[in-house]
């Protein structure tokens, strides 16, 4: 059985205050130290017990990949249980870092397209593991002083599929709004559109005010079900719903809901499909549209939409006032990109 960190450390060291787990905390996500024996705050005995059964990280390093760009980092993973999983560090507009975080080992969504689909669900990532990615990275970076230091984004669009391990997800997210400078607004949680979940989000007092990505890939509900196989049906009715009750719920300006859309040559790319997402998306309350050029997946079909057939579509799309963006294509020299996380190399 899985014993998260707090429960370990409670049984290694006995019940203790909560400004000691506060201080155990921020030590953890103060990057100057790498163990227990050099956590001040705390006292000899218990930085020595600590030290011999707590393990300071729960993930550890197997491998490290390069973009050439060198504006990617894809690191191969292993949880204490020895699960291999990815974790990705990408260079930002701002010239800072967001990070790829993982939340699933695997995933069991199939979608398609996706790499990770492929492998099944090996099981969910428990909140240490989730939050403890942030920490890997933060250290990573420490050693690369030539490089930018600061982590500004986080978003879960790793391996796995975040609202299918709803609480584990938001106990890492509650952990870095407490004990790092990221807000709410610089962590986007993707997902493929669980409705279950996204209605117990609505009602849950305790979910953050993170930005919230739907990953649609299409506007036409056949379409969808034939690329992403756990679309339900009446999704896209059901969802437009949804979207108004979070707008009406939680949404503000900062607070906005954004579609994902891989263009897959002649899948999902077409004229039609594009003004079928524009009618879509005004019956939504969702304002913006990111659309992800697809990487190629070893051992699948499917190919990048060319770039004259995603230039079209984007225009269809601004010219019914959809806000549109594009995802840049990065570390897919490393199979670090979007959907391409499946441990071939590991
Ligand atoms: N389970 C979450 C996170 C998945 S990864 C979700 O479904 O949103 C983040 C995004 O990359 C998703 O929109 C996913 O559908 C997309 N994606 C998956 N495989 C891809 C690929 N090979 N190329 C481009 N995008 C891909």
């Amino acid at each position: 059985m899985y014993k998260s960190r707090a429960e370990h450390i409670v049984e290694v060291v006995g019940d203790i205050p909560r400004f000691r787990f506060d201080q155990i905390h921020k030590a953890l996500f103060d990057v100057s130290l790498n163990s227990w024996n050099q956590v001040s705050t705390l006292p000899l005995n218990m930085r020595e017990s600590l030290e011999q059964e707590v393990p300071w990280m729960s993930v550890v390093l197997v491998q490290m990949f390069e973009s050439a760009q060198k504006d990617t980092y894809k690191a191969v993973l292993k949880t204490l249980d020895g699960k291999n999983f990815e974790s990705v560090l990408m260079a930002n507009r701002r010239g800072q870092w967001t990070i790829c975080v993982s939340s699933q080992i695997g995933c069991a969504m199939k979608c398609t397209f996706c790499a990770t689909g492929t492998l099944g669900l090996k099981r969910s990532m428990h909140s240490d593991e989730i939050s403890d990615q942030y920490r890997f990275w933060n250290t990573f970076l420490k050693s690369k002083p030539e490089l930018p230091q600061r982590i500004s984004n986080v978003v879960f669009m790793g391996m796995g599929e975040p609202l299918a391990n709803y609480e584990n997800v938001k106990k890492a997210i509650h952990t870095w709004l407490k004990y790092t400078d990221l807000g709410p607004t610089k962590i986007m949680v993707s997902t493929v559109g669980i409705l279950s979940q996204m209605q117990k989000l609505l009602s849950d007092p305790d979910w953050p005010p993170v930005r919230i990505a739907i990953s649609l890939h299409s506007a036409n509900q056949k379409k969808r079900e034939e690329i992403v196989p756990t679309t339900v049906p009446d999704f896209l009715k059901r969802l437009a719903v949804w979207s108004h009750d979070y707008q009406s719920t939680l949404g503000n300006r900062t607070h906005h809901l954004t579609f994902e859309y891989t263009l897959i040559s002649h899948v999902n790319d077409t004229p039609e499909l594009a003004r079928e997402l524009a009618s879509y998306i005004i019956k939504t309350a969702v304002s913006k549209v990111n659309v992800i050029p697809y990487n190629p997946v070893h051992g699948k079909d499917f190919t990048r939409a060319e770039r004259s057939r995603i230039d079209t579509f984007k225009e269809i799309l601004c010219t019914y006032g959809v806000n549109v963006t594009e995802r840049k294509t990065m570390g897919d020299d490393i199979d670090a990109a979007c959907g391409q996380l499946a441990l071939s190399s590991s």
